[in-house]
């Protein structure tokens, strides 16, 4: 991984988002600390980061999902709702928009992200 510098607009920006998920950097400069605490709350940022970006991105996707999939059962052009649901990922619980149709022919829920292209299909 190369090492890229933060310019101090991009500094500030950090600052204040990890203000909001409760992680204060200025309070670690304003007294000596050990290497260690700061380590922590990088990585703390780290990850409090990587789970909003994953859950944005899959939000964004399950946005995108049309709104009739067919069955793959029986092909029925069945209408696509959104749930809400936890994900556990490697930088933590991650809460994601999810689509789902159900098919009142064959009685049965269906998610079209299983087909290919969403976290159930990623899981495999
Ligand atoms: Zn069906």
């Amino acid at each position: 991984m190369s090492r890229k510098k933060l310019s101090e607009q991009e500094w500030q920006t950090l600052v204040k988002l990890a203000e909001r998920l409760e992680i204060s950097l200025p309070a670690l400069l304003g007294r000596p600390v050990r290497f260690s605490e700061m380590e922590l709350a990088g990585h703390r940022l780290g990850r409090a980061v990587a789970q909003l970006t994953t859950g944005r991105l899959a939000g964004e996707r399950a946005e995108q999902s049309p709104p009739r999939e067919p069955c793959p059962t029986c092909g029925k052009a069945c209408e696509v709702e959104h749930q809400q649901r936890d994900l556990i990922t490697v930088d933590g619980s991650v809460e994601l928009s999810e689509p789902v149709a159900h098919c009142s022919a064959c009685r049965r829920d269906f998610f079209p992200s299983a087909c290919g292209n969403g976290a159930r299909s990623a899981a495999k």
